[in-house]
């Protein structure tokens, strides 16, 4: 369970992208939903640590995810909506990388990882190709994947089906789906579908501040 409490940032220019948000996101999947300019990747960056607040608190169960960042990096996984380096190495070079900087030092360990995350993510047959060459789909699907290295208990995507076709954008959702059932797994999204097919609980972001918060068959019809 993540608990955000009193959340508020300002930015050194006086915008005020977070206004005394409060949330309760349980396990599973939590769709975060809100126009353009809502607050929605400041609220991401915030849990994620890669930013600080300007007032409020977050708790991942017992952990202050404030006070001690390193400990909730070491469970976090983090699809930016900018995730844009797309090397001239392979798939399977750039997870097998990606889990030596996650500490899986162990060969074995790490191939079974890699290949074990190539698999779900439906990647293994291209796994030798480099990621510059791959469609909208396959390099999300790939940020998926390097998201997941070490299992971490939250995931956080944000705005993951811009620019993807609707079959690509079904298989992605439907991964996402699967993954959550153990984990925390936060969509960050202006559109409206990709949260109430697949999110138990939702909550819709606008002006820095939570409008609204519940299961999505009883709020889409006041959206
Ligand atoms: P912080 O409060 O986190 O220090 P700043 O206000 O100093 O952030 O801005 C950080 C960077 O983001 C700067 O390079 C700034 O130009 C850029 N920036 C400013 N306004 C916006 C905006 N509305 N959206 C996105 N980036 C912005
Ligand atoms: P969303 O992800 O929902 O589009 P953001 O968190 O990117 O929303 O932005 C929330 C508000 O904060 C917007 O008004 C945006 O222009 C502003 N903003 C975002 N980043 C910065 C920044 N670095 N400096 C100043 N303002 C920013």
């Amino acid at each position: 369970m993540l608990s955000i409490t009193n959340l508020t940032h300002i930015y050194a220019n006086g915008t005020r992208a977070l206004d005394d948000v409060s949330l309760e996101i349980p396990r599973g999947m939590f769709g975060l939903l809100g126009p353009n300019g809502a607050g929605k990747s400041t609220l991401m960056r915030t849990i994620a640590t890669l930013q600080s607040p300007s007032s409020g608190s977050i708790k991942f169960g017992e952990l202050d995810v404030i006070k001690e960042p390193e400990m909730l990096r070491r469970t976090l996984g983090y699809l930016p909506q900018d995730f844009g380096v797309y090397p001239r190495v392979s798939a399977y070079d750039m997870l097998d990388h990606m889990a030596i900087l996650k500490g899986i030092s162990s060969g074995k360990e790490r191939k079974d990882t890699v290949e074990t995350l190539l698999n779900q993510v439906n990647l293994w047959n291209v796994r030798k190709k480099a990621i510059a060459g791959f469609s909208g789909g396959m390099r999300q699907r790939f940020g998926i994947a390097q998201a997941l290295i070490g299992n971490p208990q939250l995931i956080i995507v944000d705005e993951p089906t811009a620019g993807l076709d609707p079959e690509e954008r079904n298989r992605f959702l439907n991964l996402l789906a699967e993954i959550g059932e153990n984990v925390v797994i936060i969509l960050s999204t202006h559109i409206v579908e990709d949260v109430a097919d697949l999110c138990p609980r939702m909550a819709v972001l606008a002006g820095g501040r939570i409008q609204l918060e519940g299961a999505p068959q009883d709020l889409i019809g006041s959206l």
